[in-house]
């Protein structure tokens, strides 16, 4: 393992903008770019304001590979000597979340999304290291829908979606949402949550596909296929040394090393208002507002040296987002939080607040 000692925790929370290019839509409205990044800086303009970060990603000048190789091929990396690690895409609706994230990954070869990118990466560092380890793979797929946590590979719940045929199924009673558990470790883990053992990368993404197509969408004024609920896809890794029977430092037959890597769409960051929708709509609009708020609390309370160093409390438990992500944020794990933003004039307000969040984390 190429990580001796953990990173050094001011390097647990990292925050890179990611700029969509102007998208359709927004060219036939006439909508200028009003976004610009500062050459050679990790910085982004607009209008008056300046706002710096650990790096910005703009269409024009980078690859989309480079995100994944800078931000988030490092974390597999600390995933592998045992770490857990986040990544988190934040952004108001229709601003590139699922695009970077690859959430909505079919199997289409260089599709670009930083999800396709770590299974291919995790598979290939396995295959790589034929060391005498085991290495047993699972994945879970989970949404949180107004602070409810909810299972995407439940196979009664998809057989229940076929037969209606009706996405907005998805948020009917029928679906039991499940129970967060903290372990006597610290550890969070959630009850009867489907984990499925993975032993190719092909197998993996159809895990994906599945649960993609089961996640609860509705129409607002901002987008008629935007999400309103936080996607989770989790990787857990489990390393099992096996020791031969001379091994002085087998002091049982094998060891196991377990980590995770939580890999999140977040709900659009827009507010409430803006969805302008009935009572109910207005409704999830403020839950989903209520996780991105305890997120943003914890992740500038964990960049807070000076509040750290006093032992700050961090609320974790503001939300089921945060309660979740418990275990994988601060201490030995590793963040990133990308920012998603549209360059569009039309978009300038809540681009803005995007970029004050994400710089409330660094
Ligand atoms: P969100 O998940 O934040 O609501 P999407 O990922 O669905 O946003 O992106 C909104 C639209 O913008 C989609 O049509 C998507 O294909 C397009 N898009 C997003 N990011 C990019 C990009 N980097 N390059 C080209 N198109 C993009
Ligand atoms: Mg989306």
């Amino acid at each position: 393992c190429s990580e001796v000692a953990p990173h050094h925790q001011k390097d647990s929370v990292k925050v890179a903008v990611n700029i969509r290019p102007l998208i359709t839509p927004e060219l036939l409205l006439g909508c200028t770019d009003c976004v610009t990044i500062t050459p050679g800086e990790p910085q982004v303009q607009i209008g008056p304001h300046v706002f710096t970060y650990d790096h910005v990603y703009g269409s024009k000048s980078s690859p989309s590979s480079l995100i994944f190789e800078q931000c988030v091929h490092p974390l597999i990396d600390s995933l592998f000597c045992g770490y857990n690690a986040t990544v988190l895409a934040y952004g108001q609706t229709g601003s590139g979340k699922t695009y970077t994230m690859g959430t909505n990954y079919t199997g289409e070869a260089n599709c670009g999304g930083i999800i396709p990118q770590v299974m291919e990466t995790i598979f290939k560092k396995v295959d790589a290291l034929k060391d005498g380890t085991e290495y047993l793979i699972r994945v879970s797929f989970i949404e949180i829908f107004k602070e409810e946590v909810f299972d995407l590979l439940d196979a009664s719940h998809a057989a229940l979606r076929l037969d209606s045929g009706y996405v907005a199924k998805a948020a009917a009673p029928s679906r039991v949402p499940i129970q967060i558990r903290e372990t006597v470790n610290g550890g969070i883990t959630l009850a009867g949550v489907t984990e499925a053992d993975v032993k190719t990368k092909e197998e993996m993404a159809s895990l994906l596909a599945r649960g993609s197509s089961s996640r609860a969408t509705g129409s607002t004024n901002m987008n008629s296929q935007s999400s309103r609920s936080h996607a989770i896809f989790t990787i857990s890794l489990e390393q099992k040394k096996v020791f031969s029977a001379s091994d002085k430092l087998a002091c049982n037959d094998y060891n196991i090393l377990s980590s995770k890597f939580h890999l999140v769409d977040l709900a659009g960051s827009e507010r409430a208002k803006r969805t302008g929708a009935d009572g109910l709509r207005l409704k999830e609009g403020i839950h989903i507002n209520r996780g991105l708020l305890a997120l943003g609390n914890v992740i500038s309370a964990l960049g807070d040296e000076k509040k750290r160093k006093e032992g700050a409390f961090v609320p974790y438990r503001d939300s089921k987002l945060t309660r979740l992500l418990q275990d994988s944020l601060g201490g030995n794990s590793r963040t990133v939080m990308i920012a998603c933003i549209s360059p569009a004039d039309s978009n300038a307000e809540e681009t803005i607040n995007t970029l004050k969040y994400a710089n409330r984390a660094r």
